[in-house]
């Protein structure tokens, strides 16, 4: 990929071979990955097969990979809002920990409110902030407002198809530069826009880790464990078996998979020893 420069996938990688999803999930997200899911888009317009690969949620879009991974319209106010959430969630409650505020003890079951404050700190959850202006974006998904910096961010999530992440992370900054200065003015004290942005498939920004030492809060291990499990859920739901079809055969994806999973716990991938058939590979 050409914009792996800029980009840092390995705490993705890592988290895609925890060996939390099951297989063909794994399977399917580092095919998509790799490039190897032979689409029926793919498969009408390089293998020239007469099929429709038109997207059956939406009707009007080919069903590419980035197509539902995170463009389709009909996946937006339910699959892709949902799948926001719960990083967003997972965000907010890593904040909660750091600064002692009151949430529950797993992470998973954490439902944030609206506002949460200590002697420390306090979070604004989706909660908008009164101007004098009117201002197009007041609206962040979490405001923290750090008592003893004296500081205030202005956090935003966002999960676009990877190779738009540096275009939405400059999106978000833009959105919320009117929000931050009115802020500024209003509270007199230093406001920062922190986007956080994180590609579809495996893509994060490299700033993102300097981000989170802004936020000192621990928050890639629930936004990676959030976003694995939630990308894993969207394939599954729309991507049917002709469509997880590989240019190569069953094995070979496989072998692929082994020989990442060696890489990443630093055993010798020798000969894989459980060869088997995976029906969504078709
Ligand atoms: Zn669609």
């Amino acid at each position: 990929m050409s914009h792996t420069k800029e980009l840092a996938s390995d705490d993705f990688r890592q988290w895609l071979l925890r060996g939390e999803l099951k297989k063909e999930t794994e399977g399917m997200i580092t095919a998509a990955q790799d490039q190897v899911l032979r689409t029926r888009y793919i498969q009408r317009m390089i293998g020239g097969n007469n099929i429709s690969s038109i997207c059956m949620n939406c009707n009007t879009k080919n069903k590419t990979i980035n197509h539902i991974a995170s463009e389709c319209p009909a996946l937006a106010e339910n699959q892709y809002q949902k799948r926001h959430d719960s990083v967003a969630k997972a965000l907010h409650w890593s904040l909660c920990k750091k600064h002692q505020l009151s949430c529950s003890d797993k992470r998973y079951e954490h439902q944030p409110e609206g506002v949460i404050q200590n002697d420390q700190a306090k979070t604004l959850w989706d909660y908008g902030i009164g101007t004098d202006r009117v201002l197009r974006a007041i609206r962040p998904d979490v405001k923290l407002i750090d008592k003893i910096k004296k500081k205030v961010s202005l956090i935003d999530v966002a999960i676009p198809w990877h190779p738009k992440v540096e275009e939405k992370e400059r999106e978000k900054i833009d959105k919320y530069q009117d929000l931050k200065i009115e802020t500024t003015r209003i509270w007199d004290i230093p406001v920062e826009t922190v986007p956080i942005i994180i590609g579809t498939l495996s893509t994060i920004l490299r700033s993102l880790k300097r981000k989170q030492g802004k936020l000192e809060a621990g928050v890639a291990p629930g936004i990676m464990q959030k976003i694995v499990g939630q990308i894993g859920s969207i394939f599954h739901k729309n991507l049917s078996l002709d469509d997880t079809s590989t240019k190569f055969g069953t094995n070979d994806v496989q072998d692929l998979l082994f020989k990442k999973r060696c890489a990443s716990t630093g055993e010798s991938p020798g000969r894989r020893t459980d060869r088997t058939e995976s029906k969504w590979l078709g």
